[in-house]
């Protein structure tokens, strides 16, 4: 049980936090850097839940980092977030988006799994909200040690390199911010009576992948186990392939629950079954073609050139990530077949 709704005297910053807030493609100043970006806010139609939509890409300073969506749900006593951006100035403006829907506290940041990409915005949070619990599964932890035995990507080798790429959104003041609490398999909690319940279905992508389902209003947070009309990422070193495709049936078996999904990259989609077979689809496909060429002893590079990619090279995030998600799986496959 997590204690997300645990009641706290409440030191908003809505005055601030409000007064800021300014049109799309307007610079807003935050305390991180200003960000350029447009920052619309989307909204499930008929229910309070809300959220953002990042740019296909690797985070740089043309995108400024926002590569990746996150979410909020409004209920009567508090707003439970869903992943909190890629840097501490993206976590800002999701504050500022809140608190334009909303005074109620910031309850809960609930995180789908330890990647730069989705936690450097957890510092706004602590530093603007009265430091809401931050919730994520267990295997998260492997990545506040910061070394590459813990977790495979090397946190903070990224956060020197985001240092350097996203600067000035991410400097030398950015730091990690831990989970404050961890569990398992699953956890769910009651917030102004909207349930939240919260699974472990990693390792997908990363060790603590978990999605967040709202089974009051139909939608599923998806993290990154889910992607919305774009090429997934596989080329994590902590990819497992079998378990996110198990992951992915557990999601399809929630059809009848789930109306809405929120990716953790990509649109949000309406249809669960073709979001899940779309990134089904596209892990077997790349599955297949590798471990092809690794039975018939072709080399990567001249597999990856003859392999057909017509179905997917249209896609956004094709041309950032297709060819290091086919290296990761050829280098699985080829272990596997040399066991
Ligand atoms: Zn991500």
């Amino acid at each position: 049980m997590a204690t997300c709704t645990a009641p706290r005297w409440i030191l908003l910053t809505i005055a601030l936090l409000s007064g800021m807030a300014a049109s799309a493609a307007t610079p807003v100043e935050t305390p991180y850097g200003a960000v350029s970006l447009p920052f619309t806010l989307h909204k499930i139609p008929d229910a309070p839940v809300y959220y953002v939509v990042g740019l296909s890409g690797v985070p740089d300073s043309v995108n400024e980092g926002h590569t990746s969506n996150a979410g909020f749900v409004v209920t009567k006593a508090g707003v439970v977030v869903f992943d909190a951006l890629g840097t501490p100035a993206l976590g800002y403006r999701l504050l500022q988006r809140i608190r334009e829907v909303t005074d109620k506290p910031v309850r809960c940041v609930v995180v789908s799994h330890y990647h730069a990409d989705h936690i450097y915005g957890l510092q706004a949070f602590k530093e603007h909200a009265n430091a809401p619990t931050v919730l994520a599964q267990r295997g998260t932890l492997g990545y506040i040690g910061g070394t590459a035995d813990s977790q495979g990507e090397d946190a903070a080798r990224r956060l020197e390199q985001r240092r350097e790429a996203l600067f000035p959104w991410v400097d030398e003041n950015t730091i990690i911010v831990a989970p404050d609490q961890v569990f398992d398999r699953e956890t769910s909690f009651e917030l102004g009576g909207v349930r939240f319940e919260i699974k472990h279905l990693g390792p997908a992508h990363a060790p603590g992948d978990s999605v967040m389902l709202v089974r009051d209003y139909g939608v599923l947070f998806g993290g990154d186990v889910i992607y919305g009309g774009r090429v997934p990422f596989l080329d994590s070193p902590e990819t497992d392939v079998e378990q996110w495709l198990a992951g992915l049936d557990y999601i399809a078996g929630l059809k009848d629950q789930v109306e809405y999904v929120i990716p953790g990259h990509g649109t949000m989609s309406e249809d669960a079954q073709r979001v899940v077979e779309a990134t089904r689809d596209y892990i077997l496909y790349v599955r297949e073609a590798m471990a092809q060429a690794v039975r018939d002893f072709i080399p990567f590079d001249e597999a990856y050139r003859h392999t057909d990619w017509s179905r997917y090279e249209k896609l956004p995030a094709f041309e950032a990530s297709n060819r290091g998600n086919a290296y990761r799986i050829y280098l699985d496959e080829e272990a596997r077949f040399l066991k």
